[in-house]
Order: structure tokens, then C-alpha cells, then sequence
């Protein structure tokens, strides 16, 4: 279930470096390569989903899974006040990588308002 022209697939499979900050069998975290907060975290599943539109009840547990490693790599990272959790979808969510993944920013106290 890897695309073998995708970059986040090959992050996953060490073709690309990345700083990891968390693994197991289903999810990988890494440190975004262009930080928008002290703390910028790009959490995907191990299988290739392109987007948020492509979840499915056959596929969402890998999504799940992300949500489950959130609270962990949370309190990893120190992020004891909260943080923000973003999934950009498609050309209007402003996705670049057709890899669903989750950004998880903190570290700092964020903006009240995104929109
Ligand atoms: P999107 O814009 O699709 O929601 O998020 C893609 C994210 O991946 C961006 O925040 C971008 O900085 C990050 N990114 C793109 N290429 C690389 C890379 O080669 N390594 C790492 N660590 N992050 C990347
Ligand atoms: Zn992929």
C-alpha cells in the first residue's frame, strides 16, 4: 500500500530523511522541513491515503491511528498548554503532499482564528 511516487511513502521508508519523532506499526511522525510554530509535526499513516475525501469505513482506522498517537507525541513534546491539530485537503484546503496527514503545531500560544 506504498505509492511509489509519493514523498511522504518515502519518508516512511527511510528513501528521504526526515527527523522522526515518533513510530509504530500504523503511523509516522516527523518534524515538518519548513516549521510554522517551535513545535511542527507532520503525523501520516502508513498507508497510502491521498486525502480526507479517501477515508472510508474500510480505511479510517489508519486515520484513528494518527488520532491516537496525538496525545502521545503531545506529551513527548512538552506541549502541556494544547496545540492544533490541521489536515489541509485538495487544492482549496491548500494540500501539497496527496499523503493524508495531520499537522500538529504548537509551542507556542497560536493565532485565535485561522479563517
Ligand atoms: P500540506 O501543505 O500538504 O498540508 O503539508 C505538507 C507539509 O509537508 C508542509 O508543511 C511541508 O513543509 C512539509 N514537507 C514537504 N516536503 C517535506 C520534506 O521533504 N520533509 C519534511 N520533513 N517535510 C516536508
Ligand atoms: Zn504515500
Amino acid at each position: 500500500m506504498k505509492d511509489e511516487n509519493c514523498l511522504f511513502c518515502k519518508i516512511i521508508s527511510g528513501d528521504i530523511p526526515s527527523t522522526v519523532v515518533f513510530e509504530n506499526d500504523r503511523v509516522f511522525a516527523f518534524k515538518d522541513i519548513n516549521p510554522q510554530a517551535p513545535v511542527h509535526i507532520v503525523i501520516v499513516p502508513k498507508d497510502h491515503i491521498a486525502c480526507a475525501n479517501d477515508i472510508t469505513a474500510d480505511n479510517s482506522s489508519a486515520a484513528a491511528a494518527c488520532f491516537e498517537a496525538i496525545p502521545v507525541i503531545a506529551k513527548e513534546l512538552g506541549l502541556k498548554n494544547g496545540y492544533r491539530v490541521i489536515n489541509n485537503c485538495g487544492e482549496d484546503g491548500g494540500q501539497s503532499v496527496m499523503h493524508i496527514h495531520f499537522h500538529l503545531i504548537g509551542g507556542k500560544k497560536l493565532s485565535e482564528r485561522i479563517v
